[in-house]
């Protein structure tokens, strides 16, 4: 019995040398964190506006897909009704059948034969045009 206490007393005086030895070398000095911190800054600023690219993009997709279906119902409707597309007609048909249109999204509206998001369709729109003039010079 002496033995074994003699050995687990050995053994908790060694845990608590080594716990020493890591506890003189543990912490950071105030240099060694600036550099984690300012490293960590650049990252967030790198990292940060690529994700709001992303999740506005993915907003922007999202809103094609929501205003093509309206699109296409809206269509479906007209046809069926045999009337012809008033204004009246649009907002009405959107009370009606479109229960959400998204809070990310600008003011719906059916123009030149296309339902067209205020914020989202015509930054689409300008972008279609960029890449119709780039291509223009080729041809
Ligand atoms: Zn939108």
């Amino acid at each position: 019995m002496l033995s074994n206490d003699e050995s687990i007393r050995g053994l908790v005086e060694k845990c608590l040398g080594v716990e020493k030895v890591k506890l003189d070398s543990k912490g950071f000095t105030l240099v060694e964190l600036l550099a984690v911190l300012v490293i960590l800054g650049i990252l967030a600023g790198i990292a940060i506006p690529s994700v709001f690219r992303l999740i506005e993009k993915a907003e922007a997709d999202a809103c094609h897909v929501s205003t093509a279906e309206i699109d296409r119902m809206y269509e479906t409707y007209l046809a069926i009704e045999s009337i012809d597309h008033t204004d009246m007609r649009f907002s009405q048909f959107l009370k009606d059948h479109v229960e959400n249109t998204g809070s990310n999204h600008g003011e719906i509206s059916y123009v030149e034969g296309r339902v067209q998001c205020s914020i989202h369709s015509n930054a689409e729109e300008h972008e279609y045009e960029q890449e119709d003039d780039e291509e223009v010079p080729f041809l």
